[in-house]
């Protein structure tokens, strides 16, 4: 009989504990480093991008490469710092070269995520680009159809969901900046 997945202790710390030492995928044999996330649990916003970039995978830390520092600002431009929400990704560890994430990969990973949330209870989590944006919408009951058409709305159910576009993305397009930037307004009007 299965009634709880996860034991009620599954604090936040616990689980990053156990990520950084997970071989569950390939993807381990390529890290140097897994990232499990980080940040603060008093607000109840999540964050959560697709995978670890090169710097990520360098540092252990989330979002610490050009796209965290453009994170950074918009997160800085509606009152919030990188303590006040938690960050992390669907996939805990690099993908080579940057490449996408496989299904497989983020089965694998995915309970991961799974048990931050459960542990975290956000009120708010913001899916940064597409991957994260249609694991997030499909766990709460939501169809994904194309990021730029679901990035600044708003998914009201159990928990609200804001998907925006990733902040790589993002970073050289202008368009996309403004509307990332949009997001975030949508955000702060929620606070
Ligand atoms: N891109 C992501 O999706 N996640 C990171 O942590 C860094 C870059
Ligand atoms: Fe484990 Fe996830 Fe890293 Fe794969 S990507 S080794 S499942 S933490």
């Amino acid at each position: 009989m299965q009634t709880t997945l996860y034991s009620f202790d599954d604090s936040l710390k616990k689980i990053e504990n156990e990520i950084r030492k997970c071989k569950k995928c390939p993807l381990y044999r390529m890290r140097k480093n897994a990232v499990p996330g980080e940040g603060g649990h008093k607000k109840k916003i999540m964050f959560i991008g697709e995978a670890p970039g090169r710097r990520e995978d360098e540092l252990g830390r989330p979002f610490v490469g050009a796209a965290g520092k453009f994170l950074d600002e918009l997160l800085g431009e509606i009152g919030l710092s990188r303590e006040d929400v938690y960050i992390t990704n669907v996939v805990k560890c690099r993908p080579p070269n940057n490449r996408d994430p496989t299904d497989e990969e983020i089965s694998l990973c995915s309970p991961y995520l799974e048990r931050q949330i459960e542990a975290l209870k956000p009120r708010i989590i913001c899916p940064l680009g597409r991957f994260s944006a249609k694991y997030i919408l499909e766990k709460y009951g939501f169809e994904m159809s194309t990021i730029s058409k679901v990035q600044g709305k708003i998914f009201e159910g159990e928990v609200i969901i804001i998907p925006m576009y990733h902040p790589a993305a993002a970073l050289y397009h202008q368009n996309l900046k403004d509307d990332l930037r949009r997001s975030f307004k949508v955000l702060s009007d929620m606070l």
